[in-house]
């Protein structure tokens, strides 16, 4: 089976897998990382791992590619008369919510049932004073599934989750749109750089790990990082770029580069090296910074065990947290063959270099 970049990234973008249920997306991305890797396993907090092992004489030294697979979505509060009350998984800005398409997965003898929805709001003229000029507060906003109140009650309970149905759409100039670019974007990359590697010789293994429960706190990359114990990650995930709402202090034209981060949450030594591959073959990488730590699962692995050095990679994204993300498929090229070249040039004594001066 050989890899294609478009269909596979329109499947993840397909499928739900808010954090926390990431069993939907998990399982497209299964097939196709079984193909390109010696192993995979899940770990005990449902991220999906994939080790290709390197040439180089044990005990190998172990590089692990951390990419989020979970998405945000929302959750039912409650049920009044066949309509659903909901909540935020993760960061859902409420104001994008009336008139999405959704699904409710709720259950039907014990297994998921998928119902089509959407998020509705009552008719301005309806509406009291309070919800009639500016956002709607989200105590107006319900979910209709088209249902008799009774069979909404038989299938839907408190606690199950909803997620976007936006159709993924591919733009022009080479740019598409989705609900989980963030970070299925990044899911992508790496899919590319185990596709590069399973055609190289690479000293090193290579752990790739779609982790889960990002967009909750980074819960799926913490317990990765003691399964795996790598002896350094590359964190990948989406930044924001230029565009609607960027000022003057985002600073990454979507297409034209890929990020990495500096900020006290990434090694020094391994920005250096990131850098020159980057440099070396002639791949545009801007510098992102993080004044306070970093927000994504480069916080969660770089606390776990002694402390696991991290490089954080970023994809250039509009619209973040919104059903119609959109980034560059550009991006997503060159942020899985910059990984790929960094690992294949991986020498075994690599770590002697990496210290924190
Ligand atoms: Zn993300």
């Amino acid at each position: 089976m050989k890899f294609e970049l478009l269909p596979f990234l329109k499947s993840m973008l397909s499928v739900s897998g808010i954090s926390g249920y990431e069993a939907p997306i998990r399982d497209v991305i299964t097939p196709v990382w079984q193909e390109l890797s010696d192993r995979t396993w899940v770990s005990s907090h449902g991220s999906y791992h994939a080790i290709r092992y390197g040439a180089g004489t044990e005990p190998r030294p172990k590089v692990m590619i951390a990419a989020h697979m979970d998405a945000i979505g929302l959750m039912v509060t409650g049920i009044e008369a066949g309509f659903l009350r909901l909540t935020q998984v993760g960061g859902v800005d409420s104001r994008i919510l009336p008139g999405q398409m959704v699904t409710v997965h709720g259950t039907q003898r014990d297994e998921t049932v998928e119902l089509p929805a959407m998020v509705v709001m009552p008719p301005a003229h309806l509406l009291p004073k309070d919800g009639q000029k500016g956002p709607l507060p989200q105590k107006y906003l319900l979910v209709d599934t088209g249902l008799h109140p009774a069979e909404v009650e038989r299938l839907v309970r408190v606690g199950d989750v909803i997620s976007f149905a936006t159709e993924p759409r591919e733009l022009s100039g080479e740019t598409i749109s989705g609900h989980t670019l963030d970070n299925r974007a990044s899911v992508a990359a790496t899919t590319i750089a185990l596709d590069y590697l399973s055609r190289r010789k690479h000293l090193w293994d290579v752990i790739a790990v779609a982790t889960s429960q990002e967009e909750v706190g980074g819960i799926g990359a913490m317990g990765s990082s003691f399964d795996i114990m790598p002896d350094f990650a590359i964190v990948i995930d989406v930044t924001f770029a230029k565009g609607p709402g960027g000022g003057d202090t985002v600073l990454f034209d979507m297409g034209k580069t890929i990020t990495i981060t500096w900020g006290s949450c990434d090694h020094p030594a391994l920005y250096a090296a990131m850098k020159a591959t980057a440099d070396e073959y002639e791949i545009p990488l801007a510098r992102d910074f993080a004044p306070s730590g970093a927000g994504t699962d480069a916080y969660d692995i770089q606390i776990a065990q002694a402390g696991i050095p991290v490089v954080e990679l970023g994809i250039p994204l509009r619209y973040m947290h919104t059903p119609v993300e959109v980034v560059s498929i550009k991006d997503i090229k060159r942020a899985g063959r910059l990984m790929a070249e960094f690992i294949t040039d991986l020498p075994l004594d690599f770590m002697n270099s990496v210290r924190w001066e």
